[in-house]
């Protein structure tokens, strides 16, 4: 019988957390630098640069991936002849372990989680709980993967049940280009085909857990049924051209993982599930000897990546910047932004600077109760691609990481901006809005790269009509929701 300090699974669990946070696996970076080689599209190539820059930064400084630190799942497979030295239940320990890595003081990460989901929605502060699964296995040893997932990819989650004679290629094929490029790819696909439907689901997520090897399995050559299909998906869905961050390209996704169970003879249940860009996930055993230990990989297991941002971008230091810089901006043109630039508040900021100066070339906005709106039309709503390349999944909805404080509906921000690089210009491909939340991106505190699209409303009218106070409120059949634009 190993008995198990609660203090060594909480600790691991937190270390392991952060680890997570700033370490890409290496199998990931092997991966997505081969991937980065062999691409032949600009834009991607672009993109998988910045990537593999960020990862590489983020090792460096023990800063996170990504700004969305995820919400943590963790599979235990309890021995059964392991024992606990404390009371504390399953789900305590890892909600503490979880609690300590998000709250780290020196590599603090977000604290995404909301209790009341479908009412009130308030954070928890500190990240928990975690979603935790259980299994009690045979054994003395305590057997824990961890996962911190980021929204973006968990919305992209998809599932159904097929009848027994449909393809699962089929089915997936038509789910990627509907998934669109909010769960930041190049990345992993988890599926999960048999079971019941919440089992279908539960093994594409455990399936993400496994190494990537497709090209050690392309080498050798599928030994099964499941690794034959494997091989077939990867190749399809690289073949739809949605490519990394959904700019084309010969590469969406790095590894087909797939896990199956057997199921119904009435059904086919299937489940596919993302792993994004910024993947995050580890695994470590406890045999009572003391907490796990994570061994860093070397820098040497990045590729020498020469990132040097778009060309003919204008660089802009924010740390310098005048109100005289910002007047020779124009509508169209890449701005190459480096210096502070660390909240949401900033992002604003600067997207109030410009679209102040842009609004003598706006296109007016008329008053009405409770906000502005603009004269457009469904054409002029389109979103109007900076580059010829566009992909099927621009066309895609939000991964819902936009800011509401900055989406074109605010009446306070009228204008159009993209702002481009890692993970950010697919979302706003999609939803013509500004992510804040990418300002807080490990590789976006220190370079942001902004494009202004050349089609901006901004314009108020010299003075909006003003109107008596009233002592309460009425809603009227025009109120501030009518007046959005759309
Ligand atoms: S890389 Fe994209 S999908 Fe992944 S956590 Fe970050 S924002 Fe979310």
């Amino acid at each position: 019988m190993a008995t198990i300090k609660q203090e060594d699974f909480v600790q691991s669990l937190a270390d392991g957390l952060q680890f997570i946070s700033y370490f890409h696996p290496k199998d990931y970076v092997d991966a997505l630098a081969a991937a980065w080689e062999q691409e032949e599209s600009p834009a991607a190539k672009d993109a998988m640069a910045q990537i593999l820059v960020n990862s590489r930064m983020c090792a460096e400084g023990h800063r996170p991936i990504c700004q969305d630190t995820g919400m943590v799942v963790a599979f235990v497979k309890v021995g059964m002849e392991t024992r606990f030295d404390d009371g504390l239940s399953l789900q305590a320990m890892i909600d503490e372990g979880v609690r300590r890595a998000y709250t780290d003081v020196d590599n603090p990460l977000r604290a995404s989680v909301l209790a009341d989901p479908a009412g009130a929605r308030r954070n928890t502060r500190d990240n928990t709980p975690a979603v935790v699964y259980a299994e009690l296995v045979p054994g003395a040893t305590l057997d824990v993967r961890i996962a911190a997932k980021g929204g973006g990819s968990e919305n992209k989650a998809r599932f159904a049940v097929l009848n027994p004679s449909d393809s699962v290629v089929d089915w997936v094929l038509r789910q990627l280009p509907d998934m669109g490029a909010g769960w930041c790819p190049p990345g992993i696909l988890g599926i999960g085909i048999g079971g019941s439907p919440e089992k279908a689901l539960l093994l594409a997520k455990e399936a993400l857990f496994e190494p990537i090897d497709i090209q050690d399995l392309r080498a050798r050559g599928p030994a099964n049924r499941i690794e034959a299909l494997r091989l077939e998906l990867m190749d399809k869905v690289n073949a739809l051209g949605i490519g990394a961050q959904g700019l084309g390209g010969l590469t969406t996704v790095l590894d087909v993982k797939i896990r199956d169970y057997p199921t119904h003879a009435a059904s086919l249940p299937v489940g596919l599930i993302p792993n994004c860009a910024a993947t995050r996930h580890i695994h470590f055993t406890l045999d009572g000897s003391g907490p796990a230990r994570f061994v860093p990989p070397p820098l040497s297991a990045w590729p020498e990546v020469a990132w040097d941002g778009p060309a003919g971008a204008r660089r802009i230091d924010l740390d310098r910047l005048t109100r005289a810089d910002v007047a020779t901006w124009r509508a169209g043109e890449r701005l190459l932004l480096s210096g502070r630039l660390l909240s949401m508040v900033a992002n604003l900021a600067v997207q109030v600077l410009i679209v102040r100066h842009l609004s003598r070339v706006a296109k007016p906005l008329r008053p009405c109760r409770g906000g502005w709106r603009e004269k457009a039309s469904p054409a002029d709503r389109q979103y109007q691609s900076p580059s010829a390349e566009r992909s099927p999944a621009m066309d895609a909805r939000s991964c819902g990481n936009c800011s509401p404080a900055a989406h074109p509906r605010n009446p306070l921000i009228r204008c159009r901006l993209v702002v481009l690089g890692h993970q950010c210009r697919s979302i706003c491909a999609t939803t013509n809005s500004v992510p804040s939340s990418c300002a807080t991106n490990g590789f976006m505190r220190g370079l942001y790269i902004v494009s202004v699209m050349s089609r901006i409303r901004t314009r108020r009218p010299a003075s909006p009509p003003r109107r008596k106070r009233r002592s309460a409120p009425t809603a009227g059949p025009e109120t501030a929701a009518s007046c959005a634009p759309g």
